[in-house]
């Protein structure tokens, strides 16, 4: 008789719920959970695949000092040791942690607890730096606070739904469905995608926007300034709870439109029909990812598009609002506990003393990070340079992972003292580590995620401790002991979602959208219970789904929302040596840097390799033909795939996967080939838009 386990799907921010069934012979077989409210049931080729991707192969099943089997005293006593050695002699900035949101909260919350209240710096940032920064600096901006206004359902009830910078149907397949599901039996409803590739989530589009990279700014200053000069503005709204509108009109209207067909690539023509569409339909949820966020001017994506809604009153009430798509499956949960390097735990915020204060009143901690700490790029730099001595990387593989990743992986091994906690030995991270240590993966870790839409599901532990593998939370308390601080005696992932819980809480009047304080002192039977709720989930407050700002209540401190008057950036970075502009992301059944999905044979035959997506009349330039060899070049780093010619490309432009790295084909390390530009507000890296040279191999 089979034993089942709701738990919830690791990779993607959809968050879908998985029954884990596990048969007496110990076969593990995975379905979607029909009650799970984000995906009743459905799972996507990935989801689906889980069950081949959890055997053992590979697994790092106990701690490792120098490439040697060591016990967990004796790793985590010399972690302890060089991290207190380095801040008493180089101060608390000389370490970090980079952390991942593939952590759960619980993790999350402690790493960011160590690093802020008792090393006191707030060197913790992660790679959701690299999925979601610039959502959370433009929500900050425009709400005062990181929030999430709407709900999934919000795009099964809207009549135009757009999709900017988004893969929908491969990077967050159950939306999709759900997206493809209602608009067949409502035909009536539109979808418009703005993505200057057309991908599969353009076969339900009615409307495909093939924006230059980067060109989203400057179409949607142009939209407010249509929406400014229609009947579709709420004045009333604007008046009653926003500031900023005529700043940011004014900026807006300096555009012509002879300005935004150059800016964005699009004719006149596409611009209006789909500038008639937002004003003439009132249900609007525009849902941006990561062709918004991982750009130089990711934030100003992010407001130019909240603008249009503030503009509109269509926020926070049923199929209207801006929705982030997050990418990754804890990138929220992560910043909810403060797990970035410019926040703090449960959405209060490093620049405010009174929150510095209050956090530092409740840890009862000896002190508090007192400035914002080094993101992610700015954090390598700092590895590269020397200026940190100790770093523990946590759940992710920056190696291949982050841009310039050759820098980064020289840098990583240059460091003086690196920590890696992973469920694998050998990743291109790991393979620098001075003390590697094993972590639980999927299936054997207990806690908490939270998806796009806020809302917290369980993760529930199904299979068998692999060695002596440990759960992140518990590595890092364990130091935070043996550093010599209180503060750190968890026993249970309950124990700490009950102190995340009280501090969301703590002093909370309302003034702060992140709180759960419904669950302040739960026990470990009713931690184990936990059904997915959506946040706020205050004391008393009953469960459903929960929305915010149809009526203000903005978390500034005049509840007041802001227009941000944004700016339209030059969009290419081309020259004459790289002409052509890089695109990287996902494909649609592969996670990360593969060292999960690559387990799985039926993942790997959707796309066997890596590719160059290429427009026939650029490869005819180059002489190259379909399935040639291609070397990609740019200033920082080589890959050499294989092409793929097609039209769905947009002429100057080349689409290359994420995910390859040297394990699973030769030189197709393609963030090695990412210029280390950021957004100048999130620090979000531009994956978008790199300036590189393509030639036969
Ligand atoms: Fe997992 Fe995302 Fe697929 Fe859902 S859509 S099954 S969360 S990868």
């Amino acid at each position: 008789m089979a034993t089942d386990v709701k738990t919830t799907c690791p990779y993607c921010g959809v968050g879908c719920g998985v029954i884990a069934s596990v048969a007496d012979d110990g076969v593990v077989t995975v379905r979607g959970d029909p009650e799970h409210p984000a995906n009743f049931g459905r799972l996507c080729s990935k989801g689906s695949a889980l069950a081949e991707t959890i055997d053992l192969d590979g697994r790092g099943l106990f701690p490792e000092i120098g490439g040697q089997r060591a016990s967990w005293d004796a790793a985590l006593d010399l972690v302890a040791q060089k991290f207190s050695k380095a801040i008493a002699e180089y101060g608390p900035d000389s370490v970090a942690f980079y952390v991942s949101g593939q952590l759960l909260t619980e993790d999350y919350y402690i790493a960011n607890k160590l690093m802020k209240g008792f090393i006191g710096s707030a060197n913790v940032d992660t790679n959701s730096r690299l999925c979601m920064s610039s959502s959370v600096t433009g929500h900050r901006r425009a709400f005062g606070s990181d929030t999430v206004p709407g709900a999934y359902e919000d795009l099964e009830l809207a009549d135009l739904v757009i999709l900017t910078g988004s893969n929908l149907a491969w990077c967050h397949p159950v939306i999709y469905q759900r997206l493809g599901a209602a608009k067949a039996a409502r035909p009536s409803m539109k979808i418009v995608v703005i993505d200057p590739r057309r991908t599969m989530t353009c076969d339900i589009a009615d409307l495909h926007l093939a924006i230059r990279p980067d060109g989203d700014v400057a179409l949607f200053m142009g939209l407010l300034a249509h929406l400014a000069a229609s009947s579709a503005i709420d004045q009333n709204y604007i008046a009653a709870h926003t500031q900023g509108f005529a700043e940011a009109f004014a900026t807006a209207s300096a555009l012509s439109l002879i300005d935004l067909m150059e800016r964005t690539g699009l004719p006149s023509m596409q611009i209006r029909e789909f500038f008639r569409l937002f004003e003439t339909t009132k249900k609007v949820v525009t849902c941006y990812s990561q062709g918004v966020n991982q750009s130089s001017s990711g934030t100003d994506k992010v407001n130019a598009i909240i603008n249009c809604h503030l503009a509109t009153g269509r926020i926070g009430r049923p199929g209207m609002g801006p929705f982030s798509l997050t990418g990754q499956p804890n990138a929220m949960g992560g910043r909810e506990v403060g797990g970035l390097a410019n926040m703090l735990a449960a959405h209060m915020a490093i620049e405010s003393a009174e929150d510095r204060d209050r956090v530092q009143r409740f840890w009862v901690s000896p002190t508090i990070a007192s400035k914002p700490g080094l993101k992610a790029v700015d954090m390598f730099r700092a590895v590269a340079d020397g200026r940190i001595k100790a770093l523990w990387i946590m759940a992710t593989n920056p190696a291949v992972s982050m841009p310039d990743a050759d820098a980064v992986e020289a840098a990583i091994k240059a460091c003086p003292f690196v920590v890696v906690s992973d469920i694998l030995r050998e990743t291109d991270t790991a393979r620098h580590a001075h003390v590697l240590l094993p972590s639980l993966g999927w299936g054997e870790k207990d806690g908490t995620v939270t998806n796009s839409e806020r809302r917290i599901s369980r993760q529930r532990p199904f299979l068998p401790t692999p060695g002596e593998a440990k759960a992140d939370w518990w590595q890092v308390a364990e130091v935070g002991r043996r550093m010599g601080f209180a503060g750190f005696d968890f026993h249970s992932p309950a124990d700490i979602f009950a102190e995340h819980a009280a501090l969301s809480a703590f002093e909370n009047d309302g003034g702060r959208d992140f709180d759960i304080g419904a669950y302040v002192g739960i026990d470990r039977p009713a931690y184990d219970a936990i059904a997915p709720f959506q946040w706020p989930r205050s004391a008393g407050m009953k469960p459903g789904v929960t929305r915010f700002f149809a009526d203000g209540g903005f978390y500034h401190s005049d509840r007041i929302a802001r227009f941000i008057a944004v700016q339209a950036p030059a969009t290419s970075r081309t020259n004459e040596q790289y002409s052509l502009t890089l695109n990287t992301g996902r494909i649609r059944d592969h996670w990360h840097t593969m060292t999960r999905t690559g387990k799985s044979a039926r993942l790997s035959s959707h796309i066997a390799e890596p590719f160059a997506e290429m427009h026939p009349a650029d490869a005819m330039e180059l002489g190259i033909r379909d399935a040639d060899l291609v070397e990609l070049e740019s200033p920082y780093g080589k890959a050499v795939v294989r092409t793929l010619v097609t039209e769905r490309q947009a002429r100057g432009n080349i689409f290359v996967p994420m995910h390859w790295n040297d394990q699973f084909a030769a030189k197709a390390r393609i963030d090695a080939l990412v210029a280390p530009v950021t957004d100048p507000f999130s620090g979000q890296p531009a994956s978008k838009n790199v300036a590189i040279a393509v030639r036969p191999f």
